[in-house]
C-alpha cells in the first residue's frame, strides 16, 4: 500500500513537471514568433521614415495607427536625422501588396493598391509598418495578419506583440 502511493505521487509530480515545462515552452515559441529580429528602430526608440511612395498619406495613417499605442516612435524624418526607413513603390504582379526589408526599405505595390480602397491601402501600410517596428506574422486576429484586410486598427494581439518588440529596443 505504502509502495503504490509513493509510485503514486512519483508519477503525479513528474506529470506536473511536464506540464509546467510544456506550457513555458508554448508560451515562449508564441511571443517568439511574433517578434523579427530586426533593429530599425533606433536606441533613442525612434523610426525616422521618408519616402516617395505615392501612398505616404497611408503611410502616415498608419504611423498615427501605431503611435496611438506608443506615442512619437514613427517620426516623419528630418535633415537632422538618421532615417530608418525610405517607402517607395513597385508595380509587379507578384502576389504581395507590400514588403519590406530588415535595411529599411518598404515597397507598397500599385499593382494591388491602385484597385485597392482607401482602408485597404491603409491596412497594407501600417502592417509593413508593423514589420519596420520588429512584428512578425501572426495568426491572431489583427494588422499583423497575413492578408490584406480593411482593418485599420490594433488588435490586442498586435499591442502585446509590439510591448514585447517595444522593451527589445
Ligand atoms: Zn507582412
Amino acid at each position: 500500500m505504502e509502495l503504490k502511493l509513493k509510485i503514486f505521487i512519483k508519477t503525479f509530480l513528474l506529470f506536473v513537471i511536464v506540464l509546467i515545462a510544456v506550457t513555458m515552452s508554448t508560451a515562449s515559441v508564441k511571443a517568439k514568433a511574433c517578434l523579427l529580429d530586426w533593429n530599425l528602430v533606433d536606441s533613442g526608440k525612434y523610426l525616422d521614415v521618408d519616402g516617395n511612395s505615392k501612398y505616404m498619406g497611408r503611410v502616415w495613417a498608419g504611423k498615427d495607427i501605431w503611435n496611438k499605442h506608443k506615442k512619437g516612435v514613427i517620426r516623419k524624418d528630418s535633415a537632422t536625422r538618421m532615417q530608418d526607413l525610405f517607402v517607395s513603390d513597385i508595380n509587379k504582379k507578384n502576389g504581395k501588396t507590400g514588403s519590406t526589408t530588415a535595411a529599411g526599405k518598404m515597397r507598397l505595390n500599385k499593382y494591388y493598391l491602385e484597385n485597392a480602397t482607401v482602408a485597404q491601402r491603409t491596412n497594407t501600410a501600417t502592417h509593413e509598418l508593423g514589420h519596420t517596428l520588429g512584428l512578425e506574422h501572426s495568426t491572431e486576429k489583427g494588422i499583423m495578419g497575413v492578408a490584406m484586410t480593411s482593418r485599420t486598427t490594433l488588435s490586442k494581439n498586435d499591442k502585446d506583440s509590439y510591448n514585447e518588440a517595444y522593451k527589445k529596443y
